[in-house]
């Protein structure tokens, strides 16, 4: 049997022209190499039948021999619901099913012997399974015969192309006389032993065709430390050489504008988490090194504050700075924000977004080359405008999940040098994540709220409690106060979603006639959407009706209540962003989250987090618990540069520390990996970078 590296798959028996086409535009696999690294993302335990008492969570899917006691049928249509009670003969388990119940009930019978496949779920105290397969033993081969399946996933395309997970099971099938001659290694042996790590060739088997559950273990161990070693190997290289190559501006004094703004301008006390964490920003900004600092602080922490008297700092070394936010409608409130905070101190701050005028435009690029320009605020229009800074020295990115890496990059080549960056965020990136993303990423935290605020108090309504949360509306804003109303977007249906929109807008119009609504979506002109906002802001009217539009960074005090309309749409740190909303004044506030009754776990679990916490690193901890990483809100627009193929962040966090700590040692002791013992290291690393594009922008 040939060597895997000469196999080409379009001659693996079962593939072809067409589906090896398939493979390489699906799936980007184009060399038998990278097929074997193609893992199946789950398997079902076909070696055993289990019994119902040995069942625990997180199984993998498992089969029982049994029968059928008896049915029970709930519901109608669409919310109907069929569990039939499965004994094997010591204990009972529910199936369920809610959709094909007729066709099931028709073909199961009660008092036959079945085989049923599935995966066990907890539910309310107990397992069950949901949507098993159920198969008659005479249809299926011995269980000694079968083992473990294993089941790959694949895209429509493939599927309609017959290239589904059997399919690909049994091209895997033909492949594994090849892997069995031997595949090279691609960890160095030192590593190998001293984590007593299963080899590549078996690991590459047992992956595939697991013997037993002991070895798919062993496997996978092996396949996940080398993804996640490979990884912080490349960033922490990276990391090192940019310390080694890139120098920061020096911007050690703290003069006039800072002093003047602090003594005659800043409208309240700082609070000492602002004044601490100004002291950490200043000593990396006069450091010599370019910084390269994530600013955390809860919603309402005063971020914005430390991000203006940074950038003085940097205005008092000569050096201009910027903010990028992430809309429109938090670019201009930050533009408002600070030009009254600085009013005639002689700072010089201007706005840039999509909708800055040509006219307007010429001449703030002019006063940028000039220099006379000190601080400029905007969107997106920063990177995609042709803007050319005189001395840029600072870049603020406000709201971080928003942007992409890609983005940033653009950023630093607005200059020649590669200015400070300060990225300021309310989500809290959790520490796996944070250490997959970034080598030396620096934290600053904001751990304290400025005083005066009551915690936010949030509740979780039903629909049927609408009536009387309509009479809280009304006395808050008897009482002064101002409430938001948000809608979900409907990524489906754009249609949908302004629909849902104006019908609430004419809900409550209709409701409190005397009472004055404004309105915001996406789809608004920007002019349109700014009166709308000033409207609300300054306080003419009481209620704003918006989407998720206004979820970033939006501050209007006087508002002290926040509905979220089909909160079981939005995702935890969505929902945490939207209440940060309210809770800014001295007021107490509220967020009610206003669900359906028929909730999935998983959204019976995020209200219940909401309602009990307002810390928004126990949420964004929760939120990767629940969602996985893969899912996690900006993780897949500031985009992993790269894909975990196997290893999982929350789940595999451990290995991640002990993956990092190691790539540390190897680089403490050969930086550019050229010693004889990590060639193998070296090669592989050189081959990571090569398929993933953008390796080079991570920092
Ligand atoms: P975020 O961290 O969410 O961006 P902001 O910077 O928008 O928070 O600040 C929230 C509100 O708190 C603003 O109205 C701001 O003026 C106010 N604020 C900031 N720092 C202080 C402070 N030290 N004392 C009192 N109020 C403050
Ligand atoms: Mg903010």
């Amino acid at each position: 049997m040939g060597v895997l590296s000469t196999v080409d798959i379009k001659f693996l028996p079962g593939v072809g022209p067409k589906k090896a086409a398939l493979f390489a535009g699906e799936l980007n696999i184009r060399s038998a190499e990278e097929l074997v690294r193609h893992y199946p993302y789950k398997y079902i335990d076909r070696s055993r039948f289990y019994y119902i008492h040995e069942i625990t969570e997180n199984m993998p899917f498992i089969q029982l021999k049994g029968e059928i006691i008896r049915f029970e049928k709930t519901g109608e249509g669409r919310s109907q619901r069929l569990t039939a009670l499965f004994t094997d003969g010591k204990r009972t388990i529910e199936l369920v099913w809610f959709q094909g119940v007729k066709f099931v009930l028709e073909k199961l019978k009660t008092g036959v012997t079945y085989v049923v496949f599935g995966k066990p779920s907890f539910f309310n105290g107990r397992f069950n399974l949901l949507h098993p397969d159920v198969e008659l033993p005479s249809q299926l081969p011995p269980p000694e015969a079968m083992g473990f399946q294993p089941y790959y996933n694949t895209t429509e395309k493939m599927k309609s192309g017959f290239l589904n997970s059997k399919a690909v099971q049994k091209i895997m099938q033909a492949l594994l006389p090849h892997l069995q001659a031997g595949v090279p290694e691609t960890l160095p042996a030192y590593l190998l032993q001293k984590y007593a790590l299963m080899n590549l060739t078996e690991s590459l088997i047992n992956i595939h065709f697991p013997k037993n559950a002991n070895l798919l273990n062993k496997a996978r161990q092996r396949l996940k430390f080398e993804e996640l070693l490979y990884v912080q190997l490349g960033i922490l290289q990276q990391t090192k050489w940019r310390e080694m190559n890139v120098s920061g501006f020096v911007m050690k004094k703290v003069g006039r504008f800072f002093h003047s703004f602090y003594s005659d301008y800043l409208p309240f006390e700082l609070t000492n988490a602002q004044k601490r964490v100004i002291k950490e920003i200043h000593a990396d900004m006069s450091g010599g090194k370019q910084m390269n600092r994530l600013l955390q602080g809860d919603v309402g922490s005063g971020k914005t504050l430390v991000a203006l008297m940074s950038m003085l700092i940097a205005i008092d070394n000569g050096y201009q700075a910027c903010i990028m936010a992430p809309t429109e409608i938090l670019a201009t409130q930050h533009y408002e924000t600070i030009r009254s905070l600085v009013r005639d101190s002689g700072v010089s701050v201007q706005l840039l977004t999509g909708s800055t005028r040509a006219k307007a435009r010429e001449e703030l690029h002019a006063a940028l080359r000039s220099g006379h320009l000190h601080i400029l605020i905007g969107t997106h229009a920063l990177i995609e405008d042709p803007v050319q800074f005189h001395n840029l020295g600072l870049v603020v990115i406000d709201e971080q999940h928003r942007f992409g890496v890609e983005q940033r990059a653009r950023l630093w080549k607005k200059n020649i040098h590669p200015p400070h960056i300060l990225v300021m965020t309310a989500t809290p990136i959790p520490r796996t994540l944070a250490m997959t993303l970034y080598g030396d990423l620096s934290v600053s935290v904001i751990d304290e709220l400025p005083p005066g605020r009551k915690p936010i108090q949030t509740f979780h309504y039903y629909e049927n409690k609408r009536q009387a949360l309509n009479g809280f509306i009304y006395k808050q804003i008897q009482a002064g106060r101002q409430v938001y109303v948000v809608y979900p977007l409907i990524e489906e249906s754009e249609k949908m979603e302004l629909q849902n929109l104006n019908e609430g807008y004419a809900y409550f119009r209709e409701l409190f006639p005397q009472l004055k609504i404004s309105m915001v979506h996406g789809k608004l002109k920007p002019a349109e959407k700014e009166y709308q906002m000033q409207q609300f802001a300054s306080g003419t009217t009481h209620i704003m009706v918006a989407t998720t539009v206004i979820e970033v960074g939006v501050n209007v005090p006087n508002a002290s209540v926040m509905i979220i309309e089909n909160a079981e749409r939005f995702g935890l740190s969505q929902l945490h962003q939207l209440r940060g909303r309210v809770g800014r004044g001295a007021e107490q506030s509220y967020c009610i989250l206003l669900t359906g009754f028929k909730l999935a776990n998983d959204t019976r679990k995020r209200m219940e987090i909401m309602t009990r916490t307002n810390d928004g690193f126990e949420i964004s901890e929760a939120d990767l618990q629940l969602r996985g990483p893969g899912d996690l809100e900006g993780t897949q627009q500031s985009g992993l540069p790269f894909d975990l193929k196997i290893a999982d962040l929350v789940r595999d966090s451990r290995m991640l520390e002990i993956a990092r700590t190691t790539a540390m040692e190897i680089l403490e002791e050969d930086a550019t990996l050229s010693s004889e013992k990590n060639s193998i290291l070296s090669q592989q690393l050189q081959k990571m970078k090569q398929s993933t594009s953008n390796w080079g922008n991570i920092s």
